[in-house]
């Protein structure tokens, strides 16, 4: 597993539920220094012992209830799982350090992304799968912050302009964490410039706001079309819209190309065929 993969993988277990354990046994591949750093970030919390583990003795990774016998004569405890895949098996001695496990929950992620955010007042659960991390400083303007595991939670419980950071890699809700976290060398990272590109292509048709979808043609990334589509709507207001669509889209596609430098931008074409309604509706005002 890639270390990238890591984390979705921890994220997509949060979208799915409130928390989730990591045993002895999930975490041995992992490169070394990587779990003390993600326990350091507040991401993994240590603890309980496991009450099952999953048996070395056999092939089929067979998870199996702990059986502690105490030692006599001031012997340590013997430790063992009972295989019951193999007959030639029967007792599994299992060492103390095959019985941690780590706990990963959507309050450890919260506080963590609080603490990344600079946010200085302590999470609060405010219903399933939602809480509120509170008001970060975020690029343009402050803004109220809250974590959902994913789509579907209690958007009631959300103002206008708060900004939901989802656990899931995909949501119309929010901003999902997958596309602006990463581990870097078992560093725990929040893109910053992502994050603003995300709230950058954010934007206010009077009811709500909100975030642009990635388009089918930047996988994982923020889509930027909702960037040239907001460049639109700010020049139809200062009066520069060009006369045709054609125009326009060559001059959006300039700008994004300038505006935007290094990153796979869309062409004028495709620029047409996505603002085509939204030209129309500035460029004839009902
Ligand atoms: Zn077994």
């Amino acid at each position: 597993m890639m270390p990238v993969d890591r984390l979705r993988f921890l994220l997509t277990r949060l979208a799915e539920g409130e928390e989730m354990f990591l045993s002895a046994f999930d975490v041995t591949p992992w490169p070394e220094g990587t779990l003390e750093r993600l326990v350091a970030a507040g991401l993994l919390r240590e603890g309980p012992q496991a009450e099952n583990v999953t048996c070395d003795g056999c092939e089929k990774y067979c998870l199996q209830p702990v059986h502690v016998r105490p030692g006599l004569d001031d012997r340590p405890p013997s430790i063992l799982v009972i295989c019951d895949q193999r007959e030639d098996i029967g007792r599994v001695s299992i060492k103390p350090e095959q019985l941690r496990q780590w706990r990963c929950g959507l309050d450890l992620l919260a506080v963590t992304l609080a603490r990344m955010l600079e946010i200085e007042e302590t999470p609060e659960r405010l219903s399933a799968g939602l809480w509120r991390l509170g008001r970060a400083e975020l690029p343009g303007l402050g803004r109220e912050c809250f974590l959902a595991a994913k789509d579907g939670f209690d958007s009631a419980l959300v103002p206008r302009g708060g900004v939901v950071l989802l656990a899931a890699a995909t949501g119309e809700h929010g901003i999902p964490l997958p596309s602006i976290l990463r581990l870097d060398d078992g560093v725990l990272i929040l893109d910053r410039l992502a994050l603003g590109e995300w709230l950058s292509g954010w934007f206010q048709t009077g009811e709500a706001v909100h975030p642009p979808q990635p388009a089918p043609s930047f996988p994982g990334r923020p889509s930027l079309m909702a960037a040239v589509e907001q460049e639109m709507h700010r020049r139809a207001s200062n009066g520069e819209l060009l006369p045709s669509l054609q125009k326009e889209a060559a001059w959006l596609a300039e700008w994004t190309d300038i505006n935007h430098p290094g990153q796979q931008t869309p062409t004028e074409k495709a620029i047409k065929n996505a603002l085509r309604h939204v030209y129309r509706s500035l460029n004839n005002p009902a």
